[in-house]
């Protein structure tokens, strides 16, 4: 004889109506589990759960019998399950008619991967100085191509798993970007690090919009503030020379002249007059001929370098950097 599933009802009870925000339908099929849709959108099956009925991750925290429970509720009595192979949850299967409310015919919600709109740009929307502000509405993955960008600045093992990059669209007070190491899940996204750029998080970040245009207090490019923000991920990443605050805009250094008999040690500089130099550089074509080439060619992609690479120089000062550079030119050692 067949064992039934137990259910109880949860208390509360997220209503047959709810619809998890930014959710895609997802008609259940035959053989499918909670684990392998969480998996197939990299997420964890308790999450995807409680991305559905809300609560249920936290009472299985305390009791997890329970939460198993009230999930066979929902199973049945919204979903429509009918059918068990283990006497002990309700089975996803195919061609369910049975249920209640949005779930109904055998309906659950993932949440949605789609990506902001991409191109053609938004409409310009700086918020303004004086602005309070502003939360993030959502978070998304790198693209390809930004992932790329960035992988040639700093190389990708100096970096974290670039999948763990959020871009959001928040903004501090008075329209400034900020970046953050912060694990936390949002938009379906396991996060480690958080970018936010205003509207410009819904651009092609490697483009040369004006940054401006999305936020407010920044000069160059919207892919000159992405090279930036990457700087701070960099540093937070690699607990390098974490040395000063971060700051909201971009240094003066940026705008002025730069001095180049006066370079000191990179682990002198702050977090932002470092963030600069990538910037800078990148902004100036990211040529090895530039002056702060030995800055990017022997710190910043030096952060992680295996023995057989070059070490890591952040106490030389540029003239140093120099002399090591053109000894490793020398010997065609620079790549
Ligand atoms: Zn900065």
């Amino acid at each position: 004889m067949a064992r039934v599933p137990n259910e109880e009802k949860a208390v509360p009870l997220v209503p047959d109506s709810y619809v998890p925000p930014r959710g895609d339908r997802h008609a259940v099929k035959k053989g499918e589990t909670w684990v392998s849709i969480a998996n197939a959108s990299g997420l964890d099956p308790w999450d995807l759960i409680d991305f559905n009925f809300p609560g249920t991750k936290r009472t299985k925290q305390t009791d997890s019998q329970r939460a198993m429970r009230q999930v066979n509720w929902y199973l049945r009595e919204y979903v429509g399950c009918k059918t068990s192979l283990d006497g002990e949850n309700w089975a996803f299967d195919s061609g369910l008619i049975q249920g209640k409310g949005v779930w109904k015919g055998g309906v659950i919600y993932t949440p949605a991967k789609t990506l902001p709109p991409p191109l053609p740009l938004p409409r310009c929307s700086p918020t303004s100085a004086k602005s309070p502000g502003r939360r993030p509405t959502f978070y998304r993955l790198l693209t390809n191509t930004e992932k790329e960008l960035a992988a040639t600045v700093f190389q990708r093992r100096n970096l974290p798993s670039l999948d763990t990059i959020g871009i959001g669209d928040g903004l501090l007070g008075d329209g400034y970007p900020w970046t953050d190491m912060t694990p936390m899940s949002d938009s379906g996204l396991q996060m480690s690090f958080e970018i936010n750029l205003g509207d410009a998080a819904r651009a092609d970040l490697t483009t040369k919009q004006a940054a401006n245009c999305f936020t407010t207090g920044v000069g160059g490019t919207v892919s000159d503030l992405f090279i930036h923000e990457m700087t701070h991920v960099w540093q937070y990443h690699n607990r390098k020379s974490l040395r000063g605050r971060f700051s909201v805009g971009i240094s003066s250094f940026f705008f002025g002249h730069y001095d180049s008999s006066g370079g000191d040690p990179w682990d002198s500089y702050d977090v932002e007059h470092q963030a600069s130099i990538v910037e800078k550089w990148y902004h100036d074509s990211a040529k090895p001929t530039h002056i702060l080439y030995p800055y990017i060619q022997l710190v910043v992609r030096a952060a992680f370098a295996g023995e057989d690479a070059l070490r890591y120089a952040g106490g030389l000062t540029l003239n140093e950097l120099n002399r090591d550079l053109a000894d490793l030119r020398s010997r065609g050692l620079d790549r």
